[in-house]
C-alpha cells in the first residue's frame, strides 16, 4: 500500500492540521510501505538552517514514522521548495524530483506538486520561473533567517490579495498541460494536489483512458489517497 498526500500547509496556526497530521503519522501510515509527500507540508520552509521549533516538531514525527519501516519520500511544492539536506537527515523523508514516475498496480504514474500545470496563470509561472532558478536559491538562502522569514511573509500576504482577484478557472490545471505532461512521462495516471481542488478526472490522452488524482488540502479533516494496485481510494482522517 502506498499513501499520497499534500497542502497540509502546517503551521502553528493550524493546530487541528497539525494533530491529524500526528495520528495520520502514527495511524495509517505505518501500515503503509510508502509514503508520498507531495509538497506544501509546512505552511512555509525557510531553509534548513531556520529552527523553527514548530516545523522541526512535524520533522520528528515523520522520522519516527520512518524509522518504523516507512519509505517517506517528499517532493517540494511552492512553499517548501527550500528543503535540502537538512530537511531529509531531520525528518528521515528522502527528497524526490519533480516530476517522478513510480509504478503502481503496473502502471506508471507521474508525481508532481501541481502549480506547473497552472500554465493559464502566466504571472504565477513567471515567479515560479524566478524563484526556482538556483542562482535565486543560493543567494536567498545567504541571507539571514529573520530576514527570509520576513520576505516569505510578505510573499504569502501578496499571493493572498493577489489570489482574491485572480478568476478561479485562472488557477486551477490547464488540461492541456496535464495531457502534455502524461505523455512527455508516458504514465496514465498522474497524481497532485496544490490547487485545493480534490477530485479524481478520467479523460482520454491519445486513445489511452487516463486519470487525474488531486489530492486534498487539510484542515479540519485529512484526506489521503491510498493505492494498492488497482485499488485506488481516497480516505479521511478527522
Ligand atoms: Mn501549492
Amino acid at each position: 500500500m502506498i499513501l499520497f498526500c499534500s497542502d497540509l500547509h502546517l503551521d502553528p496556526a493550524r493546530p487541528v492540521s497539525r494533530s491529524l497530521f500526528a495520528r495520520f503519522l502514527a495511524g495509517p501510515a505505518r501500515r503503509a510501505d510508502a509514503l508520498y509527500i507531495l509538497g506544501d507540508l509546512f505552511e512555509y520552509w525557510a531553509g534548513d538552517d531556520d529552527e523553527d521549533p514548530f516545523n522541526a516538531g512535524v520533522c520528528e514525527d515523520l522520522k519516527a514514522c520512518a524509522e518504523s519501516g516507512v519509505a517517506i519520500r517528499f517532493l517540494p511544492g511552492n512553499r517548501d521548495f527550500l528543503v535540502g539536506g537538512g530537511f531529509e537527515r531531520a525528518s528521515g523523508a528522502r527528497l524526490i524530483d519533480e516530476p517522478t514516475v513510480i509504478e503502481v498496480g503496473g502502471r506508471r504514474a507521474l508525481l508532481l506538486h501541481g502549480d506547473t500545470l497552472c500554465t493559464d496563470d502566466a504571472d504565477y509561472q513567471d515567479f515560479r520561473a524566478r524563484v526556482r532558478a538556483p542562482a535565486w536559491r543560493d543567494r536567498f538562502l545567504g541571507t539571514p533567517v529573520a530576514e527570509r522569514r520576513r520576505t516569505i511573509e510578505e510573499l504569502r500576504r501578496r499571493s493572498e490579495s493577489e489570489k482574491r482577484s485572480k478568476p478561479a478557472m485562472i488557477m486551477d490545471v490547464n488540461p492541456d498541460a496535464a495531457a502534455a505532461a502524461l505523455r512527455e512521462a508516458d504514465a496514465t495516471a498522474m497524481i497532485h494536489g496544490h490547487t485545493h481542488r480534490p477530485g479524481h478526472h478520467r479523460f482520454d490522452v491519445d486513445g489511452r483512458s487516463c486519470e487525474r488524482w488531486v489530492l486534498p488540502e487539510w484542515s479540519d479533516s485529512g484526506g489521503y489517497l491510498a493505492c494498492a494496485d488497482n485499488d485506488w481510494h481516497f480516505a479521511e482522517i478527522r
